[in-house]
């Protein structure tokens, strides 16, 4: 008799073909003048035909990719990206991971998301830099206090470490933020996620690319979708792109920023605004914070990188846009707050500022899941905050283009509940004015 293993969900894994990064394979590679490196991924040509299109080359598409490959077995996959992976909102953000949510279902969300970042580089083999250094979010004026008061405990009711931080502990950990009785915003205490901090985002998109490319998907740069095609019957039958049309039955839009330009091409009409969202590095300085600071009501977080520079955050351009620069008077917004809070920063200068165009939901909240047209899935709406959901949302969303239904985690950020009334208000906890 044949012996056959047990059948598992998903079916059996498939092989992963890449060079290991190790110790052992550095010093190898030392002796040849590391001129032997692998390229960490191939550059092939389109083929005419895949199972799934993922449209988007930022993290959550190559998360997508990887867990397709990995958990679902599924690699006859297309990744097409317009630009360089993680060209987009990937490699603008400021890096921030956290959990700290007050509704259940964005708990359980972000909560698996930071867990799978925790153990993100062992899966991966590539070092995602993942620093728990604690992420501090200030309050002050009383209402804010009962606020964090709240989201503390309804976050420990869904397993979630949090605390709350007395007025002298906030500056025993955070020694040059203004605490003086004078102090424009006076500081009245904090609330502290511990296993909160930050993840070096490029490594997050090409730990992601490498694995998935390793699974045998096929990872396309400067592959721009141009159009989104159905067959007689409505169903999606593939797209059309700058390097010419590609067939697949599914396809998914994951192209942060440009999510509604790229559902009108299939005739969908998203519930979504799109704004520029800025961040700036100042020059690097001897360490001086060690953990992430928040304020929302003075509207700035901070933390050191480390190569020392201080990375900044801050509100929306007004306008809506898709061009990626930003305005300066929300720099200069951006400036006034950083001094309030830590006035011994008022004569550091700024190296760099950018933008990203992030899509905003009514809700604050993202779309993840199936659309009315068969065969066309969404991952988008992420908003301000969507590098900390990337390991969950290509987990999840993998799920849901595997298998056809929603996945537990995701069913509750379907496109549906905007016309059934049942949003998911996390304007608060996007950390930044919307
Ligand atoms: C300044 C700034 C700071 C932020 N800070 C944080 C933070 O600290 N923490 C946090 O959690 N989140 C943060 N975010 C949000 C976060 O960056 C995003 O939510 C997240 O990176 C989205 O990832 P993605 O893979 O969906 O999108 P992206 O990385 O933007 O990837 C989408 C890709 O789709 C491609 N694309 C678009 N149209 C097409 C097309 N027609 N054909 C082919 N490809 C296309 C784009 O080129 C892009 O590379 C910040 C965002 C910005 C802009």
């Amino acid at each position: 008799m044949v012996f056959r293993p047990p059948p598992r969900l998903g079916g059996y894994p498939l092989k992963r073909t890449m060079q290991t990064y190790s110790i052992r394979s550095l010093a190898r590679n030392a002796r040849s003048f590391h001129e032997n490196w692998t390229a960490a991924w191939r550059s092939p040509e389109p083929k005419p035909a895949y199972d799934v299109i993922i449209v988007g080359g930022g993290g959550h598409g190559l998360a997508t990719a990887h867990y397709l490959a990995k958990n679902h077995r599924i690699a006859n996959v297309a990744v097409l990206e317009k630009g360089w992976l993680g060209g987009g909102n990937t490699g603008r953000n400021t890096t921030v991971v956290r959990s700290n949510y007050l509704w259940d279902e964005s708990a359980a969300f972000y909560e698996k998301s930071l867990q799978l970042y925790e153990t993100l580089s062992q899966e991966l083999n590539y070092n995602v830099m993942l620093s728990q250094r604690g992420l501090m979010l200030l309050c002050h004026s009383q209402h804010e206090l009962h606020d964090a008061h709240r989201r503390a405990h309804a976050m420990r009711l869904n397993g979630i470490d949090s605390e709350f931080v007395s007025r002298e502990n906030v500056l025993r950990m955070v020694p040059f933020l203004d605490g003086s009785p004078t102090a424009r915003y006076p500081l009245c205490g904090g609330l502290l996620q511990r296993r909160g901090g930050v993840a070096r985002h490029d490594a997050v998109a090409w730990g992601f690319a490498r694995s998935a490319d390793a699974f045998g998907v096929d990872i396309i740069q400067n592959c721009e979708v141009t159009g989104i095609r159905r067959d007689a019957t409505g169903k999606i039958a593939g797209v059309d792109t700058t390097r010419g049309a590609i067939d697949a039955p599914k396809v998914a839009i994951v192209a942060a920023g440009h999510t509604s330009v790229l559902a009108a091409m299939a005739g969908i009409r998203l519930p979504i605004r799109s704004h520029p969202l800025q961040a700036l590095v100042s020059e690097p300085v001897k360490p001086m914070l060690n953990v992430v600071v928040n304020s929302t009501q003075v509207h700035v977080y901070v933390s050191q990188s480390d190569k020392g520079e201080l990375v900044m955050g801050a509100a929306l351009d007004r306008f809506q846009s898709y061009g990626q620069r930003g305005s300066l008077p929300v720099i200069e917004d951006q400036m006034a707050a950083i001094v309030r809070l830590f006035p011994i920063v008022s004569r550091l200068k700024m190296l760099r500022q950018w933008a990203g165009i992030v899509d905003i939901c009514p809700d604050a909240s993202p779309i993840i899941g199936k659309t009315p047209v068969e065969g066309l899935y969404i991952n988008g709406g992420w908003g301000t905050g969507g590098f900390k959901a990337t390991p969950a949302s290509g987990f999840c969303f993998a799920h849901t283009l595997a298998k056809d239904q929603p996945h537990p985690l995701t069913a509750p950020f379907n496109l549906d509940r905007f016309s059934g009334g049942r949003l998911i208000d996390e304007t608060a906890a996007a950390a930044i004015a919307h």
